[in-house]
């Protein structure tokens, strides 16, 4: 198999996310509530009993480039959050797939730090509907996350573990730091 360069996987997985995002928002978003009237933003990033999005090596790669675009105490105070939340909530290597945890990428202000350019799939699905059958089909999301799969192993060379988002980013991106 010839291995995929992961500067053109990033393309690829950008081109998934974003017909992803497009789908979702041409065809069902419209049903849910606006979360820029939501009473509680952030509630549904920040709730560590609720959030349990799992990402790929590929994925985490992806949001560290977006964190390696911060300036640099940002930067740092965010990959300080991301160990924080790995520590607290028991995140590691063998993920334990009913552990949650609230998401080190939220920002109060701004909001989800990767949400233009490394929004991982499940959270571009998700939103606040008032009907179960409003929501995209799961079978959209495992479409798209099969598509991820394939990109991932064209990479890397094999399956990669799937991880809780600050699990995956401390061990796949490859984040600058200042020491
Ligand atoms: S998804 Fe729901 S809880 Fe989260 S910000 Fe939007 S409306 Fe608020
Ligand atoms: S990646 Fe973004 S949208 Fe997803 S849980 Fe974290 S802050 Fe929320």
């Amino acid at each position: 198999m010839k291995i995929l360069a992961e500067k053109k996987a990033l393309e690829l997985l950008n081109g998934i996310r974003n017909s992803f995002a497009d789908d979702v928002r041409m065809n069902y978003e419209h049903r849910a509530k606006s979360c820029l009237t939501c009473d509680t933003p952030g509630a549904c990033c920040l709730d560590e009993h609720f959030v349990n999005v799992r990402i790929s090596r590929l994925e985490a790669v992806a949001i560290g480039g977006v964190l390696d675009s911060l300036p640099i105490e940002r930067r740092e105070a965010v990959i300080e959050r991301i160990a924080d939340a790995v520590e607290r909530f028991g995140l590691d290597d063998r993920d334990h797939p009913l552990k949650t945890y609230a998401c080190p990428l939220y920002e109060r202000g701004t909001g989800c730090l990767v949400h233009e350019k490394a929004k991982p799939l499940p959270c571009i699905q998700h939103a606040c509907y008032e009907s179960a059958a409003d929501l995209p089909p799961d079978e959209m999301l495992d479409r798209a996350e099969q598509a991820v799969h394939a990109v991932n192993i064209r990479t890397y060379g094999g399956p990669q573990p799937l991880l809780p988002i600050p699990a995956a980013v401390e061990r796949f991106a490859r984040i600058r730091q200042s020491s």
